[in-house]
């Protein structure tokens, strides 16, 4: 069996568009550590959104992230600003704080 095989319901596409993206070596102001703070993750996505905003494949990333349903932040977009978006996930994590507080 394939590994592939092991992941049917994600849609395996071109990514060829990640060659030229704007946040190479910046994951970490992508992806959030444990246990983040509300407003340390503000302050996270709020730096990688500037990031974003000067990428020149920032709607490609943002379509591959609603069609895969990528956590973190992806084209400019937030997990909560794609699930919103009706690219639904199963605990985006604004949604997810905002219920446990
Ligand atoms: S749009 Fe943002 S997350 Fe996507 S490749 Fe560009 S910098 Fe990275």
């Amino acid at each position: 069996m394939a590994i592939g095989d092991l992941f049917t319901f994600r849609e395996w596409d071109d990514t060829s568009w990640s060659d030229r993206a704007e946040c190479r070596g910046l994951s970490a102001i992508f992806f959030p550590p444990a246990a983040e703070r509300p407003q340390a993750r503000e302050r996270r996505e709020a730096q990688a959104r500037q990031v974003c905003q000067s990428c020149v494949v920032m709607f490609d990333c943002r379509d591959f992230a609603r069609r895969n349903r990528e956590y973190g932040f992806w084209g400019g977009e937030s997990e909560e600003e794609r699930h919103a978006a009706g690219f639904r996930l199963i605990a985006p994590i604004g949604v997810r704080a905002r219920n446990i507080s």
